[in-house]
C-alpha cells in the first residue's frame, strides 16, 4: 500500500542486524555460539562512571531536554581531553560538538554538505555508515578500493578529475575497521594538500585511536599544521570506555563543519540525556587506568588468534590496533559462505569481508570481544571444521 522512496530502497540492509538475526535464530536453538562478529567490547564500563551516570540520574535537572549542542562542561572535557592525548587544541564552543554516538554523527553529516549528484569519496571496504549517510542525503558514493598491496590505505592519485570535481566529502579511517590497517602523519598529510587542492572536507574517524598494542600510539589527523581548516574527526567513548550502550561521541575540528552538523541535529536531536553526559565527564576526567589493561587483554586475545589462525593456515598480519582480525580465507571460497560454514558447522559468529564492500571479497573480520578461553575453543571448532 506504501511507497518506499527511492533512497530507502538504494540503501544496503545494515550489515550486523543481518549477522544478528542469523545468530539469534542459532542461540534460540540452544547452540552454543562464540561471537567473533560485531565490534562491541565484552569487558564493562569502568565503575565510577557508571557511578556517576547513577549521582546524575538522581538529579532532576538532569530530567529535561538537553541543550543540542552538549553541556558546556562536556565539550570543555573533550577538548581538554585531545589536549592532553594529542596536543591538539579546540575551542569548547565553536569546534567541539557532542553526539548521540558518533555513528549518528557521521551518518547525518553528509547532510549539511551533499547536493543531489556530488560524490563522497568513501573507502572499501568500511564502516559501512560512510555510504549509508551519503546515500541518504542523495549523494553518490566513489569506491576507493583499500587493498593488501597498498597496506589498505586509498590511492588518491587514481581518483580521476571529473570525480574530484564533484566530491564534497572523503572519508578516512586510521586505525582502520574492518581491515585492522593503521596510517601515519605523511599519509594524513596527504589527504590534507589533497582536499585543500580540491575543495573536499576530509571526515577522519578516529573510534579506534585509544586500542593499540606494543606501544603504538595512533595519532589525530588535527595533529597536522593546517587540518583544522579542512577536517572534521569523529571520536567516541564507545571503545575507550566500554561505553558502546551508552551512546556518546563527539565530531571536532573544523568549525565551520562542527556547526552544519549542530544545524542539522537541532532539526533532528534533542541532545544526549544529560547525566550520560555527566557520565561523560567522568569518562574523560577520571582515573584512565582501564585503559593500559583493557590493550593488555585484547593484546593476549590478538596473539592467541593470529598465531592460531596462521597455523590453521591463514595468511595473517598482526595488527597494530583495533580490536579486529582481518584474514584472507582460500580462494575457492568466498566470504560469504565461509562465514556461514563456521556458523552452521563450528557455531561460530565471523563477519565476512564482502559486507563491508566489494574490495572486502575473500576477508573475514574476527573481534578480539571474547575471553582467550572462547577464543582458544573458537580456534578448536575451526581445526576440526576446516
Ligand atoms: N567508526 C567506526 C570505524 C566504528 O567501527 C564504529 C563502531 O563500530 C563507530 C565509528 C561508531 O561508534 P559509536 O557510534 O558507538 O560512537
Amino acid at each position: 500500500m506504501f511507497r518506499l522512496s527511492k533512497k530507502i530502497t538504494s540503501l544496503p540492509p545494515y550489515l550486523f542486524v543481518e549477522i544478528d538475526k542469523a545468530k539469534r535464530q542459532a542461540r534460540a536453538e540452544g547452540r552454543d555460539i562464540i561471537d567473533l562478529g560485531i565490534g562491541d567490547p565484552d569487558q564493562p564500563t569502568p565503575g565510577h562512571i557508571i557511578e556517576a551516570l547513577y549521582q546524575a540520574a538522581q538529579d532532576p535537572a538532569n530530567h529535561r531536554y538537553a541543550l543540542d549542542q552538549g553541556m558546556p562542561a562536556l565539550r570543555v572535557a573533550l577538548a581538554k581531553w585531545y589536549k592532553t592525548r594529542f596536543n591538539v587544541a579546540l575551542n569548547p564552543d565553536t569546534e567541539v560538538l557532542p553526539l548521540i554516538g558518533s555513528k549518528e554523527g557521521i551518518a547525518h553529516f553528509p547532510l549539511a554538505f551533499l547536493n543531489p549528484g556530488d560524490y563522497s569519496l568513501v573507502p572499501d571496504p568500511c564502516y559501512p555508515p560512510y555510504k549509508g549517510g551519503t546515500i541518504l542525503a542523495g549523494g553518490r558514493v566513489y569506491t576507493l578500493p583499500l587493498i593488501a598491496s597498498n597496506a589498505f590505505l586509498p590511492d588518491l592519485k587514481k581518483i580521476p578529475a571529473p570525480i574530484r570535481k564533484k566530491a564534497r566529502l572523503i572519508y578516512i579511517n586510521y586505525p582502520n575497521n574492518p581491515t585492522s590497517a593503521t596510517a601515519e602523519k605523511g599519509f594524513f598529510r596527504q589527504v590534507i594538500e589533497f582536499a585543500r587542492k580540491n575543495k573536499i572536507i576530509v571526515i577522519s574517524d578516529l573510534a579506534y585511536s585509544e586500542i593499540a598494542y606494543d606501544g603504538y600510539r595512533p595519532a589525530s589527523m588535527l595533529e597536522l599544521d593546517g587540518a583544522k581548516e579542512v577536517a572534521i574527526e569523529f571520536h567516541s567513548l564507545s571503545k575507550t570506555y566500554n561505553m558502546t550502550g551508552w551512546r556518546v561521541g563527539w565530531a571536532c575540528g573544523n568549525p565551520a563543519a562542527v556547526s552544519a552538523l549542530a544545524k542539522i541535529k537541532s532539526n533532528i536531536d534533542s541532545g544526549i540525556f544529560s547525566a550520560i553526559q555527566r557520565a561523560g565527564i567522568a569518562a574523560l576526567e577520571g582515573p584512565q587506568e582501564h585503559l593500559r589493561t583493557m590493550c593488555s587483554i585484547y593484546q593476549e586475545r590478538r596473539d592467541i588468534l593470529v598465531s592460531g589462525l596462521q597455523s590453521l593456515g591463514f595468511t595473517v598480519t598482526r595488527p597494530k590496533a583495533t580490536f579486529y582480525v582481518w584474514f584472507k580465507i582460500p580462494q575457492k571460497t568466498n566470504a560469504m559462505q565461509f562465514a556461514s560454514t563456521l556458523l552452521k558447522k563450528a557455531d561460530i559468529v565471523a563477519t565476512p569481508g564482502v559486507g563491508f564492500g566489494d574490495n572486502g571479497e575473500g576477508y573475514i573480520r574476527m573481534a578480539l570481544t571474547v575471553s582467550k578461553e572462547r577464543m582458544r575453543e573458537a580456534l578448536t571448532r575451526m581445526q576440526k571444521v576446516l
